[in-house]
């Protein structure tokens, strides 16, 4: 039976080419050519003013935490349930992370919780667009400003995604993106920092390149810092998906539909929602099971693999893993957030390549219906 992968990208003849042209091309005084467009026309996408691509969405978030200067001392709040990336770059700086519980139905952090977690220390939140989902923008945004709280939307897997007309990745301070082989839109590995706060913008390209404005030509470093940047052959890469991202949000939002339609009645399934001014980019389609089907997720995702079908788990609450559970914020995490520790438990994520047609969706839904059945 051939294996139905759970993500993976849609590559046409376009990116060939618009690669092929900067490996043949883009060097001498061409070198930046197609970041230049990248760029431009990815800011332009999302309608702010900068723009810097980046080899990820890591790096992304510890130029914006480092370009703020946040460091030791400072408290950051990040949602509890997010992939790791979201989160480590706090570390990085030194900074110390306070997880929030998460929303029951947007699964993104939830806006009271971010409320309670906020004290005198607090410098920024990293509120995530999870898999493709949106939190209460609004609430979060007037919380924050408030408190004088730094932004940083993570819109890693949020391409395409909307909230009251506005573009995900334009809603904080800083927005960054993913464009790592398992995101709507690819590079194989890279990312992006948008903002439209140009202080920042200037010193994350001076941090991002060892501490040398741009322009430099003396190699004169006034400051250790980084070297975070993309290669011409992945920004020509990004070029091209961009030119699609229409079609790449629209074939996620077809495969979404597929699932909707074979499991919306299935009793105890919730799948990703998209709230009334939202726009979901469904990045993960995404299946929460009722707890009393007794099911946990390592349990569903090896009833599916010995179907020769790909899910992961979704994300473990931070505050559990071991990488963070021994920290005082995790002990008091583990307290405060039982929406995370509930949906998590028996949350997956099902295949959502973009190679994926519609039999192959049946035939997931039909695997998932039989598993029900006998559970
Ligand atoms: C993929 C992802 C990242 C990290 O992206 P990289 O490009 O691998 O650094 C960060 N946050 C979220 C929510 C992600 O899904």
């Amino acid at each position: 039976m051939e294996r139905i992968p759970v993500s993976g990208p849609w590559i046409t003849q376009k990116e060939i080419d618009y690669v092929t042209d900067a490996v043949t091309n883009a060097w001498y005084s061409n070198a930046n050519c197609y970041h230049e467009r990248f760029e431009k026309a990815f800011a332009q996408h999302l309608g702010v003013r900068f723009a810097a691509a980046l080899p990820s969405c890591t790096s992304a978030i510890h130029l914006s935490l480092a370009a703020r200067g946040i460091g030791p001392g400072d408290e950051v709040i990040v949602p509890d349930a997010t992939w790791i990336a979201s989160v480590a770059p706090v570390n990085y700086v030194g900074a110390t992370t306070v997880f929030a519980d998460i929303d029951p139905k947007t699964w993104c952090m939830s806006a009271e919780s971010f409320e309670a977690c906020i004290t005198p220390k607090t410098k920024a939140v990293i509120p995530v667009d999870l898999y493709g989902s949106m939190p209460d923008w609004d609430t979060i945004r007037a919380l924050a400003d408030r408190h004088g709280i730094f932004v940083i939307e993570d819109a890693a897997e949020a391409v395409g995604s909307e909230y009251k007309g506005r573009p995900a990745g334009s809603l904080g301070d800083a927005g960054v993106f993913s464009f790592h082989g398992s995101k709507t839109l690819t590079t194989g590995e890279g990312g992006l920092l948008a903002t439209n706060d140009e202080p920042l913008f200037r010193r994350a390209l001076f941090l991002r390149d060892h501490g040398r404005p741009p322009g430099d030509r003396m190699f004169f470093n006034t400051e250790t810092a980084y070297k975070y940047k993309m290669s011409s052959m992945q920004a020509a890469l990004g070029f091209a998906q961009l030119e699609r991202v229409s079609e790449l949000v629209g074939r996620k939002r077809q495969i979404f539909d597929w699932y909707r339609r074979e499991l919306e009645n299935v009793k105890g399934v919730t799948l990703n929602t998209e709230p009334p001014g939202t726009k979901n980019s469904y990045w993960m389609v995404t299946a929460i099971l009722d707890p009393s089907y007794g099911l946990q997720k390592a349990a569903l995702m090896d009833l599916f693999a010995s179907e020769s079908i790909d899910t992961r788990p979704f994300f473990h609450p931070l505050s559990s893993i071991p990488a963070y559970h021994d920290s005082e914020q995790a002990r008091i995490a583990r307290s405060r957030n039982p929406v995370a520790y509930r949906i998590s438990a028996t949350g997956i994520n099902l295949p959502s390549a973009l190679n994926l047609d519609e039999a192959k969706v049946k035939r997931v839904c039909d695997v998932f219906k039989s598993i029900l059945k006998h559970a």
